[in-house]
């Protein structure tokens, strides 16, 4: 007893010297919004004027891609690209549109070391992907090429997989998928057709580790869905390897197609 009166108040102790800590460290550093800086209640938040500028993709949308409807069409329903080009993952889904409001986010976190953005990515990622988290039985991240990520230092999807992986308790695997050649950044790509050829054969499972996909639900992650052709190259060599189904999920999604410059 004396042991858990003990216990509970070195707790409490430890809690208020937290609680304590983190007040004192909120007026020295008070939290900012990661977009503008404006003052926030907590950290690794947006403002009420940044959050209203983002359109969260949460209405209906078709069954494979998750494009959302502009009439809905009930939920089984194919739009005419999956319909014409049938996708190697099984379902896809976006958190939030690519447009003016999300735009310097997405491309901050992605190329200038906005990393600070990836908590608040994860947590809303997490949130949004559940059903498709709860299914999953590996997450895993769209791989960049070696010599990319040495020249950026870091895989913004890996980052966000990571994170939400940890948050939903499911095992992260990056190391399953591999880009095996270098190819130009998809935003150089003309066309959705040079996208899809710039992809083909880019990635692949090493024969020693596809054993660990066999009859597994992948949950592929990556920061933007333009056309889809990354995400289906993928899906493809993860299918390939024997994985039983693939669901995508991305922080953002372009809902034009032409507004391609990621
Ligand atoms: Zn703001
Ligand atoms: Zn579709």
């Amino acid at each position: 007893m004396a042991m858990n009166g003990g216990n509970a108040i070195a707790g409490l102790t430890r809690n208020w010297s937290r609680k304590a800590a983190r007040a004192s460290l909120d007026v020295l550093f008070p939290p900012l919004c990661t977009a503008c800086h404006a003052r926030v209640g907590e950290a690794h938040a947006l403002c009420g004027a940044c959050w209203s500028k983002i359109s969260f993709l949460d209405g209906p949308c078709y069954l494979c891609c998750g494009f959302p409807f502009e009439i809905d069409t009930g939920p089984d329903t194919l739009c005419a690209a999956c319909h014409a080009k049938p996708r190697h993952f099984d379902r896809a889904r976006s958190l939030l549109s690519y447009d003016e409001g999300s735009k310097d986010l997405i491309l901050a976190f992605k190329f200038a070391d906005r990393l600070d953005h990836a908590p608040a990515f994860a947590r809303w990622l997490e949130r949004s992907g559940s059903g498709l988290l709860t299914e999953a039985d590996l997450v895993i991240p769209v791989p960049l090429h070696r010599w990319r990520l040495w020249k950026r230092r870091y895989n913004q999807s890996a980052v966000l997989a990571q994170r939400m992986a940890k948050l939903a308790g499911k095992p992260f695997a990056p190391l399953l998928l591999e880009r095996k050649r270098p190819a130009p950044a998809q935003a150089s790509m003309p066309s959705a057709k040079a996208r899809l050829r710039n992809v083909l054969g880019a990635f692949g499972v090493p024969p020693h580790r596809q054993a660990g996909l066999k009859g597994q639900t992948v949950l592929l992650v990556d920061d933007v869905f333009t056309t889809g052709a990354t995400l289906d190259a993928c899906s493809r060599a993860l299918k390939r390897a024997g994985t039983a189904r693939v669901e995508v999920l991305t922080l953002a999604r372009v809902v034009r197609p032409a507004a391609s410059d990621i």
